[in-house]
């Protein structure tokens, strides 16, 4: 797949990078290229978590449009939140399935403002400590 942007030698050394940093090392990561396919908006990365094997699967696009340190970031903090995130939305799909309307998609909103919050203050920390 012709993948545009940051080599995956440069992505890989990128996630060994974050891996140490977010306090990973416990965790099997790796990544993976893809050509997104959603129509209903321009997808830039998913993780996929497998949380019994220890192990996460970075999906980043062959054709990004947004710093790919930043996607990647993000896509860890995610991990760092699976555990969290997976027992708050069962609890808010339950909510919405009664008298509670709409709850599942304001604790989406939620979630991804919290993790691009702590994505934009891990990033900066960073690049001030360099
Ligand atoms: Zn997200």
């Amino acid at each position: 797949m012709n993948k545009k942007g940051l080599t995956i030698k440069e992505l890989n050394s990128l996630l060994k990078f974050w891996q140490k940093r977010l306090l990973l090392n416990n965790w099997d990561l790796s990544i993976r290229i893809v050509e997104f396919k959603r129509k209903d908006y321009k997808q830039s990365g998913d993780i996929k978590v497998f949380p019994r094997k220890k192990k996460a699967v970075v999906l980043l696009t062959n054709n990004p449009f947004r710093n790919e340190e930043s996607v990647l970031v993000h896509e860890l903090v995610h991990l760092i939140l699976w555990d969290f995130d997976i027992f708050s939305e069962k609890l808010a799909l339950e909510n919405s399935k009664t008298k509670l309307k709409g709850k599942h998609g304001q604790y989406m909103e939620k979630l991804e403002s919290t993790v691009e919050h702590l994505t934009k203050a891990f990033l900066k920390n960073h690049r001030n400590i360099r």
